[in-house]
């Protein structure tokens, strides 16, 4: 029986084709093809059946360089994943987008809880500790550069900067903090993919590379 997050996948593929750089199309019989958007129409593409071969197509760029962070918009090229049911769409899914189908569901379900950013910093212990010490407007900065659609990362910012609720960054287009707005751009792309609608990649809290980036500001400050 499909669980809450393969339910909520189902419902959500009557109208969306696309996840992050990801194209889904439907084929008879009750599979799906799953491609980057950038390649829909290429019959060129090297064909794989397994959703486990998803974690090797995601984990390196065009360039061969290693992807730390999955919602980065570096997404490989030239591949066509062909799967037979929604269970093994939604376990590629899980490989391309760790977590991101969870939370999706619960954001569906009015369940998902998100951490203001300076929760998430004072949490930090050792070498990250410092990372707290950030200002408002190194935060302003930072958020509005690391976390951008366009070439940062295509996560939707659920997130804010403190328990006052501002955003964490106001260089940032309101999109970027609109849960029914999915960041759907790829590189290759001239503009945002948004007239089509997309199941998004949802940021509930901080990441750790970007922690690490507000340790980072710190350390440069404290050495100035
Ligand atoms: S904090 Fe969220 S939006 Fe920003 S880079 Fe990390 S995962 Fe992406």
């Amino acid at each position: 029986m499909p669980d809450l997050i393969e339910r909520s996948l189902e419902t959500a593929l009557t109208n969306c084709c696309r996840v992050g750089e990801i194209s889904i199309r439907r084929i008879d019989g009750g599979g799906f093809i799953v491609s980057h958007c950038d390649d829909r129409g290429r019959d060129d593409l090297q064909r794989f059946q397994n959703p486990e071969e998803a974690a090797e197509i995601a984990r390196y760029d065009d360039a061969g360089n290693y992807r730390p962070l999955k919602t980065v918009p570096n997404l490989c090229h030239g591949w066509r994943l062909e799967l037979v049911d929604l269970t093994k769409l939604r376990r590629a899914l899980d490989y391309f987008y760790p977590g991101r189908l969870a939370m999706f569901a619960a954001w569906k379900e009015n369940r998902l809880t998100t951490t203001p950013l300076r929760k998430t910093l004072t949490r930090q212990s050792g070498m990250y500790r410092v990372a707290s010490k950030i200002s408002d407007e190194q935060i302003n900065d930072l958020v509005g550069n690391f976390c951008r659609s366009n070439g940062g990362c295509l996560r939707t910012i659920l997130w804010k900067r403190d328990e006052s609720a501002a955003v964490p960054s106001t260089k940032l287009p309101s999109d970027k903090f609109d849960a029914s707005h999915g960041q759907a751009l790829s590189p290759r792309s001239a503009t945002p993919a948004t007239t089509a609608p997309v199941i998004p990649l949802l940021c509930q809290e901080a990441c750790s590379l970007l922690v690490a980036e507000c340790r980072k500001v710190v350390k440069m400050t404290n050495d100035e």
